[in-house]
């Protein structure tokens, strides 16, 4: 689980990974091969928010 901001009213969201293997959380795609594309939508303002899951640089 990470917490992320909503991109219009900064409400925090609680969001769960999509799976084991990516765990890094951005809204942006970052310098990756593989990434998991996930939207969550604020309880407070209702803007659907889109950020990226990657996989940890290990
Ligand atoms: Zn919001």
């Amino acid at each position: 689980m990470s917490v992320i901001s909503c991109r219009k009213c900064e409400a925090e969201m609680v969001v769960s990974q999509p799976d084991k293997i990516h765990t890094e959380l951005d809204r942006k795609i970052l310098n990756w091969k593989d990434y998991v594309k996930s939207t969550s939508k604020c309880k407070k303002c209702g803007n659907t928010n889109i950020f990226y899951w990657s996989k940890s640089k290990d």
